[in-house]
């Protein structure tokens, strides 16, 4: 059965961004007869103010976007990420470091050649080094082929700071979730080879991959919290929102009202979806004009 998940990190209120993301998996899965899953990634606690994860939560509800299961949230779950961490040293495919950014950018990483490991480990990360070749790229069901030169770089497991790294958590849950498709922002795009090389070590099959397009403020910079895309429901309505995300998605939206039940939206929406029709391409987004002034300062 088709499964794919919502993976945001609570690090500020939805934004047209995570919007389009949001949007973009739930219609695959629900196009699909497929389960959806909610995750928070909140390890990276100091990112995340207290009670964002909830607020992203009502906002999703009042979006009308629905899902299977038990949400998913990850400051719950650290013993299950040290046992998959515990296991990959167990097979040597991951060592622990101490090199810091500024010393690597003087001389290589030769940490995994030691032996025995450190007595002490304070203010040491926890790394990953395959002992099989990198794929060369995968195959995505938006962009078709994408290949990297990718200079392997010993991915994170853990930080210096004892922080469990999103990539670990985020590979490690997919597994045991049952994720068959990953579906995100194109943001991401780039450290797929390497999480795929991650779950071949922790013994699974690699999920396919869909990365969505992403909203951009100007041709350079995504949306994002970091640089304070507004709170989408402060921008729009629930309803206009989700008419404003479909647009940008490239899908049907002529027949859609603002004064519509946002869910008999996303049911329309979710029966017609079609993936041909989402471009490839980042895009500034450009509002309707129905969307009020709300969306100018947003454009
Ligand atoms: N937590 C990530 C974010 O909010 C998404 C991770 C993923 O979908 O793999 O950008």
């Amino acid at each position: 059965m088709y499964v794919t998940r919502f993976a945001p990190t609570p690090s500020g209120p939805l934004h047209f961004g995570s919007l389009i993301a949001l949007t973009g998996s739930w219609l695959r899965a629900r196009s699909r007869g497929g389960r959806f899953l909610l995750r928070i990634e909140d390890l990276d606690a100091p990112r995340c103010p207290e009670g964002m994860a909830e607020r992203i939560i009502s906002e999703i509800e009042t979006l009308g976007f629905d899902h299977d299961g038990e949400i998913l949230t990850q400051r719950y779950e650290i013993p299950f990420y040290e046992s998959q961490i515990a296991a990959l040293m167990g097979k040597g495919l991951a060592f622990w470091c101490s090199c810091t950014r500024k010393s690597l950018r003087h001389s290589p990483c030769k940490c995994y050649l030691r032996h025995e490991p450190p007595e002490d480990t304070s203010g040491m990360s926890v790394r990953f080094k395959p002992d099989f070749p990198l794929e060369r790229g995968f195959d995505d069901a938006l962009l078709g082929r994408v290949e990297f030169d990718d200079r392997y770089d010993f991915l994170t497991l853990k930080r210096a700071d004892g922080i469990i790294s999103y990539n670990l958590a985020c590979v490690a849950d997919d597994i045991r979730t049952g994720v068959t498709e990953v579906v995100r922002g194109q943001d991401l795009v780039y450290v797929t080879v390497r999480q795929m090389a991650l779950c071949k070590a922790l013994g699974a099959p690699c999920p396919h991959y869909l990365h969505l397009p992403l909203a951009m403020e100007d041709q350079n910079f995504k949306l994002s919290k970091q640089n304070r895309a507004a709170p989408v429901l402060e921008l729009f309505s629930p309803a206009q929102a989700l008419i404003e995300a479909l647009r940008f998605l490239g899908q049907k939206t002529d027949d859609l009202q603002p004064s519509m039940e946002p869910r008999a939206i996303l049911a329309r929406a979710a029966a017609r979806f079609d993936l041909l029709k989402v471009p490839k391409k980042s895009a500034v987004p450009v509002f309707s004009d129905k969307a009020g002034a709300g969306a100018k300062t947003a454009s």
